[in-house]
């Protein structure tokens, strides 16, 4: 998808529908830096808006994904190729989601290492070691819930007793078991529990 042509596109449209930028933040409930941004080709509407912008507009999503107004005649195609570009975009977001999870999950066990050797290699009082480690584990704490709300968004868990693929609910994953990504969790479909993995499209073909 063309983020710059895709901006001109809203520009173009806002303006045959008489509004300024400010006019169509308003009625989208948004500020109009974000309308800015699109039109600027900076950042692209998000899907929770894209209809409710595309109806002000008077274009229909797929338009506005391509840019243009999409005849007849290659709808379809458009159509099939916009799709795929969304779930390929939201497959390598999730995956840019998983690799910072595992970065945060190094810096915080690095300083937890650091200090437990400094602890245990260098002679000093109790409770400084106490102190040293007490504040090392600090970062752990603070970050394990962002890495699990990451792990809970990005991509989807497969129940290996159905197959069903879905995005379990914060508490169920701050409260499974697991190993790595590997979650034992109840199924929303079968009710089954099983080893649920992590995977990162909703469908299997992919
Ligand atoms: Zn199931």
């Amino acid at each position: 998808m063309d983020q710059i042509k895709i901006g001109k596109f809203i520009a173009e449209c806002r303006k045959k529908a008489n509004l300024t930028q400010m006019q169509l933040a308003e009625k989208l409930n948004i500020t109009d830096r974000a309308v800015s941004k699109w039109e600027t080709g900076k950042a692209m509407p998000d899907s929770a808006i894209m209809l409710e912008l595309c109806d002000v507009l008077k274009i229909n999503a797929n338009d506005l994904l391509c840019g243009e107004v999409v005849t007849m005649d290659n709808y379809n195609k458009e159509l099939e190729n916009n799709l795929l570009e969304m779930i390929k975009q939201k497959e390598q977001a999730d995956k840019r989601l998983l690799r910072t999870e595992i970065v945060m999950g190094i810096c915080c066990i690095l300083p937890l290492i650091a200090s437990l050797i400094i602890v245990l290699t260098v002679p000093m009082e109790e409770w400084l070691g106490s102190v040293i480690v007490g504040a090392s584990v600090v970062p752990l704490l603070i970050a394990t819930p962002f890495a699990l709300k990451i792990e809970q968004k990005a991509g989807y868990y497969e129940c290996q007793k159905c197959g069903h693929r879905h995005i379990p609910k914060y508490s169920s994953v701050f409260c499974s078991m697991h190993i790595n990504r590997t979650r034992y969790m109840r199924c929303p479909k079968c009710g089954k529990i099983s080893w649920q993995k992590k995977v990162l499209s909703k469908e299997k073909k992919f």
